[in-house]
């Protein structure tokens, strides 16, 4: 029996660019996924601006751990395009231009009608020893080379033209190599329950398991519980994930939003298509953003009939019909008036379903008794009219996200009522 030990990859994203506050490195994502997905894992990223020094340190570094090496940039023609140069030193081969390489480049500015420069010619540039990779998308090439047992991929830097050369150059010859485990993962999503009692209910089934791994993820989305399986084959860490996926479930109940990581929007518009009902929505706090999020996912002109964004006492009115008394007596943001913004919605756009909301976004116009967070969603179902009461703690971005999100959940969790 061979050693089943996973090949440990490491990435590199190279351009001064991508240590600016402007430009994020979202290549190493995809990568890892793809590698993760041929059961590679991997062992550590680099971000590296456009400083050979600092580059062929690091490579070398990197070559002496990783069995796979993939950088990403810096092929370009310019000056600052330092990648060939750096692994060249650091792999301690030479350099040589490719005739036939710069003949297909110059042919490639031909055909787009556009002159060669000089510096153009360097991207005709070649590592001794490695396989040039072609590159059907952009101009700059990408190399492959193997040193030792160790494979080393340059890449270019632009996504667009990086995933389809992984997929045709890389994918074949790492998956050739791997003998590694398949690595699969799953998501389920949460939402109305916080972190620590969302930890508290699943933590005494999940650390039963060491492999699947369980991790909980927060974001203005609401929350995830992420599962990783390892195994020999796809289907058998499948079978790792709904094994223990079903028996979090379990636990779950009604707060499971989804088991494959649909968005809480998303679960709502197939539950009122399935159900042929409509919704119309009041917002105040949220601005639009419950509209937004319903209209995100194609099809919901077939369940959403409308939004009214009523910011002012005023627009609450007129366009919705809440009783100035009420606001006068009970304030903007009150029970009664999300209940009447949800009717007042629901009547004039003929809907099954209204949801009104307001609340204190902040970070101004809070008092003691109506803290900035304080947040009241009405609910009006065929006239049964309801409200409930928030406080969302955060910015005004965290109030307003998750607003959405907990008026959202509502409806989901009468919908999954089936009344
Ligand atoms: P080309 O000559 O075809 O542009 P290149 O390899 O020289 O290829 P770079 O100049 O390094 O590529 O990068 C070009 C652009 O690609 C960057 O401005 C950036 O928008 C994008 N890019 C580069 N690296 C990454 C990365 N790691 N993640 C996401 N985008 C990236």
């Amino acid at each position: 029996m061979g050693e089943r030990r996973p090949l440990r990859a490491e990435i590199i994203a190279i351009g001064s660019e991508l240590l600016t506050p402007y430009r994020v490195d979202t290549n190493s994502l995809w990568l890892t996924e793809q590698l993760n997905e041929l059961g590679i894992v991997v062992r550590m990223k680099a971000i590296i601006g456009d400083d050979l020094e600092t580059l062929v340190e690091h490579i070398r570094h990197a070559l002496g751990r990783a069995d796979v090496l993939i950088a990403t940039g810096g092929l370009g023609p310019t000056e600052d395009d330092l990648t060939r140069e750096a692994f060249a030193q650091a792999l301690e081969r030479p350099l040589y231009r490719d005739e036939d390489l710069l003949e297909q480049l110059r042919r490639r500015f031909q055909r787009y009608g556009l002159s060669m420069t000089p510096n153009n010619a360097r991207q005709a540039d070649v590592i001794s020893g490695a396989h040039v990779l072609d590159n059907s998308v952009g101009s700059a090439p990408g190399l492959f080379i193997e040193e030792g047992t160790k494979l080393v991929f340059l890449l270019p830097g632009p996504p667009r033209e990086m995933k389809p050369m992984f997929e045709r150059h890389v994918r074949p010859r790492l998956a050739a190599r791997s003998s590694g485990d398949r690595i699969v993962r799953r998501t389920l999503r949460v939402a109305g329950i916080t972190e620590s009692a969302l930890d508290d209910r699943i933590a005494p089934v999940y650390t039963q398991y060491e492999n699947p791994a369980t991790t909980i993820i927060s974001s203005l989305a609401g929350l995830e519980i992420h599962l990783t399986a390892r195994a020999r084959t796809t289907e058998e860490a499948e079978r790792m994930l709904d094994e223990l996926a079903v028996k979090l479930e379990e636990r779950l109940g009604e707060h499971l939003v989804s088991r494959y990581g649909e968005s809480v929007e998303r679960v709502v518009g197939k539950q009122l298509t399935e159900r042929r009902l409509t919704l119309a929505v009041a917002e105040s706090c949220t601005g639009g953003l419950i509209a937004k999020r319903v209209t995100d996912i194609p099809g919901s002109s077939h369940y959403f009939v409308g939004g009214i964004v009523a910011y002012s006492n005023e627009a609450k009115v007129e366009l919705l019909g809440v009783a100035e008394a009420l606001i006068r007596r009970a304030g903007a943001v009150s029970p009664g008036v999300a209940e009447a913004m949800a009717r007042g919605v629901r009547e004039r756009l003929h809907a099954d379903i209204g949801i009104g909301v307001t609340g204190i976004a902040g970070p101004s116009g809070g008092t003691p008794e109506k803290p900035v967070g304080l947040v009241y969603v009405g609910l009006d179902w065929k006239g049964d009219i309801r409200h409930k009461r928030f406080h969302i703690p955060g910015d005004r971005e965290r109030v307003r996200e998750l607003t959405t999100l907990l008026a959202l959940d509502w409806v989901r969790r009468e919908l999954l009522k089936g009344v």
